[in-house]
């Protein structure tokens, strides 16, 4: 059990994500995860709608997953990478090549999904740079964009919602163009990449790469967009020369009902990043793949290698439970279980649509999203869903689950049941 001074050293000396030190927002002291539910000190049992931000696919404390960190703490929980390779790596490797787009079949192991981002970014530069082309350095990305937190990433999140606009002045300057306004299902118009195709009519000399979130713009706005654009987008990037980075690091291992969202468009990415689910959410992990082509450029450049290392690069403990991670995916069958969730989402949240304070609800995959016509004071309606046994953090207007495959129909129907409750009952 949680004492009092154990929250309240919490209050004073732990930032949490996003948080203040002079206004700490509530914290719910958490006392163990099974399965779909987070257990709170208070002995309280929430279902889990959020999957820990993506990442929780199979559910927490799988048994499986725990037997492989149990084997693999055993037998080593980590050695640098650098000269020395082992199995739980290799493996790993050898699966999400297999796995991706075919034309991806060099991969870079990162400790975390920002840092994926800034590999891909790097590698995008150096292939550029490889073939003395060093005005191909900056970026091309859509509004609304999330892509992590550190500079490199921070410079290609929406200037506006991504959450980084302090920084501003120190952020390299990008190309950004209008968010994708024609939704997933909806019939497609070229106009909605006109400015995509006309910056880099105009701009591309000095373009490295696009990168953008493949069909769902995740932490930006919970938005989803049709998967002619990236048609369209993969086609321009081919045309002048620039790169196409798709970073699947929400998206990645079924959440959009596609093993990686851009199977939607049937398009294959020059770089693809991956983190967050990739091992059932037990580590911090992530994986930035890229072609033949790009490895060998790279690699011929004056550096002669591809400059980045992290410390904990393909920590063995992470690799191996990724591994029984992958494997879970293909034996639960979750593609069954994404469709139905999809259906219970669908079905449970439409009542939702009705209320005044909706501006919209949209499901993907096993993402359901309730977009309020106002943003929402987050502390106020958490408790509205601790009370109704949910766990669901919203931000700002957007009020959104991806719950871990393994949720079954009932609790799936109390989390959608409780979510259109809480919106009803919730006043500005
Ligand atoms: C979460 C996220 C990131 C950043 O990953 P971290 O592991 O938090 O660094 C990058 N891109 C997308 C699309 C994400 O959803």
């Amino acid at each position: 059990m949680i004492t009092s001074e154990q929250v309240s050293f919490d209050q004073q000396h732990i930032w949490h994500p996003y948080s203040s030190m002079i206004n700490p927002p509530p914290m719910y002291p958490v006392e163990s995860t099974s399965g779909v539910r987070i257990k709170l000190s208070s002995g309280q049992e929430l279902i889990d709608g959020m999957a820990s931000w993506w990442s929780v696919i199979h559910g927490y404390g799988h048994p499986e997953l725990n037997k492989a960190a149990h084997e693999q703490i055993d037998k080593m929980s980590h050695v640098m990478f650098g000269g020395l390779t082992h199995e739980p790596a290799i493996e790993l490797c050898r699966k999400l090549v297999k796995l991706t787009p075919s034309n991806l079949d060099k991969v870079f192991l990162a400790d975390s999904g920002s840092v994926a981002v800034e590999v891909a970014i790097k590698m995008a530069i150096q292939y550029f740079h490889a073939q003395s082309m060093p005005e191909k350095c900056k970026l091309l990305t859509i509004k609304n964009g999330y892509h992590g937190d550190t500079f490199g990433a921070m410079s290609v999140c929406d200037p506006v919602t991504g959450m980084h606009e302090i920084f501003t002045s120190l952020l390299p300057k990008h190309h950004f163009a209008p968010a994708p306004q024609i939704g997933f299902s909806e019939t497609w118009d070229e106009k909605d990449i006109a400015d995509l195709k006309s910056i880099l009519e105009t701009n591309h000399q000095n373009i490295a790469a696009l990168i953008l979130e493949p069909i769902v713009q995740g932490a930006g706005g919970m938005r989803f967009y049709s998967p002619q654009y990236l048609v369209k987008a993969r086609k321009l990037c081919d045309q002048y020369n620039v790169l196409l980075i798709a970073d699947e690091i929400a998206t990645g291992f079924g959440r959009s009902g596609k093993l990686f969202a851009c199977e939607h468009a049937q398009i294959q990415p020059d770089i693809l990043c991956l983190g967050k689910a990739i091992t059932g959410g037990y580590m911090s992990l992530a994986a930035t793949l890229t072609s033949t082509k790009i490895g060998e450029t790279i690699s011929k450049g004056g550096a002669g290698c591809f400059m980045h290392g992290p410390t904990f690069m393909g920590n063995p403990l992470a690799c191996a439970i990724a591994n029984k991670s992958l494997e879970l995916l293909e034996s639960t069958d979750w593609y069954n279980n994404v469709q139905r969730i999809e259906k219970g989402l669908v079905s449970g949240l439409s009542e939702a649509e009705s209320l005044a304070s909706v501006a919209n609800v949209r499901c993907l995959g096993a993402i359901g999203v309730i977009e309020m016509k106002e943003a929402v004071n987050t502390t106020e309606i958490q408790k509205l869903f601790i009370e109704r046994g949910l766990w669901i953090r919203p931000f700002g207007k957007l009020i959104y689950v991806m719950p871990p495959y393994v949720m079954n129909d009932e609790d799936l129907s109390t989390l959608t049941t409780g979510m259109v409750d809480a919106v009803a009952c919730y006043n500005y």
